[in-house]
């Protein structure tokens, strides 16, 4: 079958590689509908392996060479003795995340986590850019009619950006501001906005600005061109805003959302920072700031998400900006989105051949 598949920085290959055996018992074999490239595939191939195993994973095994994609939507081809949620040519949205059941974290329901947490199509044999792939039965569940094979692959994202928003204690009403609208904070805008908060974003690229302006779901800044805090001072009668997302891990941006925030707000840091930041934790403490992190997403959150597009109350189809055929995945998806000029926000792939 073929699958993309990671070498080493700037070595990902479209080939032929073994079909998956199986499926065991408790196993299903899938094969992927869309699959979502996400930053974390980007930072594998501009500068990996990072999360990708080089030494066996405790978990999984996996090592070396690994079939990518962790964002994907599938069908179902055929269960393992004992599966019982789904059932072949089901289409189903996969979450990822594979921890061991046993850890401290994970016996207390935080299997995101899991102390030896591995993911599809990072630290497993199996990935999402393929055109098939084994995943436990735990990790799939069913999309009804009302969700396009399209929304069913951006479940995964939309679920980190759900979790920053819930994180911050966000209600309706409530003023938001969401620094950064790349994936993530594009979809934590659409949430918050679901919620019936009041939405600003910050974004200087000027695509992604025009893309969730396009949303129109709130109001767009340039923090190129104003100062940021001043104007949701002024916007909220000198107050500050009940909650910020931080979603551009940009240092930046996290002093803006301190600035931001008004007295006992909640600053959610959702987007991820790859060097330390300088903050003054002084304002934090005189203004009773609560600063929080969060890592991927509950993993029992799928069919609440799920349940929220078929609604129509969380669009995430909105960020897609492009969707290209597997043989184009390095120059129309990794080499594009890591341009400097490039003009995309989620770019999804497709294993059929376009
Ligand atoms: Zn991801
Ligand atoms: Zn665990």
């Amino acid at each position: 079958m073929r699958a993309a598949v990671f070498h080493a920085a700037g070595d990902i290959r479209v080939e032929d590689v073994d079909r998956p055996a199986g499926p065991a018992a408790g196993q299903v074999l899938v094969a992927p509908l869309w699959c979502g490239i996400c930053g974390t595939d980007l930072h594998e191939y501009a500068q990996g392996p990072i999360v990708i195993p080089t030494t066996p994973h405790p978990l999984t095994a996996a090592c070396g060479a690994q079939i990518l994609g962790h964002e994907f939507s599938a069908t179902v081809i055929e269960t393992g003795a004992g599966v019982t949620n789904v059932v072949a040519g089901q289409r189903v949205s996969i979450m990822p995340l594979l921890s061991c059941g046993e850890c401290y974290f994970c016996r207390r329901g935080l299997n995101h986590l899991c102390r030896v947490m591995a993911a599809v199509g990072l630290s497993y044999q199996s990935g999402g850019i393929a055109e098939l792939a084994i995943v436990p039965a735990a990790n799939v569940f069913a999309l009804p009619d009302g969700v396009s094979d399209l929304q069913g692959a951006v479940v995964e994202p939309g679920a980190v950006a759900a979790y920053g928003v819930d994180t911050a204690g966000v209600r309706p009403g409530d003023t938001v501001l969401i620094t950064g609208a790349g994936p993530i904070g594009a979809l934590a805008s659409l949430y918050a906005a679901s919620l019936g908060a009041k939405v600003f974003v910050s974004e200087m690229n000027p695509v992604r600005a025009a893309l969730v302006r396009g949303f129109d779901i709130g109001t767009v800044l340039d923090p190129g061109a104003i100062d940021v805090p001043a104007y949701l001072r002024d916007a909220t009668d000198g107050i500050g805003v009940d909650a910020v997302i931080e979603c551009s891990g940009n240092e930046r941006a996290l002093q803006a959302a301190i600035a931001s925030v008004r007295s006992a707000g909640r600053i959610s840091q959702t987007g991820l920072h790859t060097k330390p930041a300088s903050i003054d934790p002084m304002v934090l403490s005189e203004h009773d700031i609560t600063l929080s992190g969060t890592w991927c997403f509950p993993v029992t959150d799928w069919p609440r998400i799920i349940d929220l597009i078929e609604r129509g109350r969380y669009p995430v189809e909105k960020i897609v900006t492009a969707q290209i055929a597997m043989a184009d995945v390095v120059e129309r998806g990794f080499e594009t989105l890591l341009s400097p000029v490039g003009d995309q926000v989620k770019v999804l792939v497709s294993a059929a051949s376009l």
